[in-house]
């Protein structure tokens, strides 16, 4: 009978969160989740089910892996209840309903993610990019940008690609917009020189395009690689293009910018990309809150 009682209740908990799920992925902006999706497709990160982890606990049913990233959102941190981020991070539990309404939970799985050269420098990746011609944006660039800073930084921002002037340089980040990073890294206390700057691609597209799949495809290895090396403590996607990249979802930079994301073993937190913010800067304060996350997961005063 007390079997029956606990059974019961962890049922109804399941529920009451897979509700809470869909009223996530709402709020999201997704209307359809095809749980079919391959890896690397676009994915949005979702927390892990506590209830799911709850009935396995109670000895429920086949072995699915949890998704490794939990996310919080407007101070709400999500978790499994009772149990520290690491030990969420690699709890195992079972639930057929899990993997069956949301597909594999990761996002976190992406391409460069498959097994990378250790003991590399960035130099060694440099040298491995040498005067590339992997993609067709090598066909129009002055200088491949293949980012710069302090190779043991604490903060990575990734950006999306090269504009004019950073094609023009080799460097990432020096045009206006650059400015106005450089005022937003020194915003939060810091300089240029302590942080790691570079973008999803590392040429630069015509006219200023969006990177097309097949480039992003094609350049982000090395990216993952600089990160690899780096293991920086927070990564700050600037941008849509670089936040949908990175994070592998569809969803718009205005729903996930300002929270803290696992990512590849460090944490990832969007905002707008300088260049929007200088198009529109009534959106300047909204950075601003992100930047303020940013400083204080750097000093400590915000554990993830
Ligand atoms: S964008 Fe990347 S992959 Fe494409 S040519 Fe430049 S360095 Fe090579």
């Amino acid at each position: 009978m007390r079997d029956d009682r606990h059974w019961r209740q962890a049922w109804l908990e399941l529920i009451d969160e897979i509700t809470r799920y869909v009223k996530y992925l709402q709020e999201m902006g997704i209307e359809e989740y095809d749980a079919t999706m391959p890896m690397g497709a676009d994915r949005l990160p979702l927390p892990p089910l506590a209830s799911a982890a709850h009935l396995a606990e109670s000895g429920a049913s086949k072995e699915v892996e949890t998704s490794a990233l939990s996310e919080s959102s407007s101070g709400e941190h999500i978790t499994v209840k009772g149990e520290s981020p690491m030990a969420q991070k690699k709890k195992r539990v079972t639930g057929q309903a899990q993997a069956s309404l949301f597909g594999d939970l990761a996002p976190a799985e992406s391409p460069g993610e498959s097994p990378l050269p250790v003991d590399e420098t960035l130099d060694d990746i440099r040298a491995d990019i040498g005067e590339c011609t992997r993609c067709k944006l090598h066909e129009h660039r002055t200088h491949i940008v293949f980012g710069e800073g302090n190779p043991h930084a604490d903060l990575m921002f990734v950006g999306e690609g090269p504009g004019a002037d950073e094609d023009a340089t080799g460097r990432p980040f020096v045009g206006r917009a650059g400015q106005l990073l450089d005022r937003m890294i020194e915003a939060i206390g810091m300089k240029r020189e302590q942080v790691y700057i570079a973008n999803i691609v590392k040429c630069r597209p015509p006219g200023n395009r969006e990177p097309e799949p097949d480039e992003v495809a094609t350049c982000e290895p090395f990216l993952y690689r600089q990160i690899n090396v780096i293991r920086p403590k927070l990564v700050v996607a600037l941008g849509g293009v670089a936040t949908k990249t990175l994070l592998r979802t569809k969803a718009p930079i205005s729903k996930l910018r300002g929270r803290f994301f696992d990512f590849r073993g460090t944490k990832l937190l969007p905002t707008f990309h300088p260049a929007f913010l200088l198009r529109s800067p009534n959106k300047k304060r909204d950075a601003w809150e992100d930047l303020k996350k940013v400083r204080d997961f750097l000093q400590g005063k915000i554990v993830e």
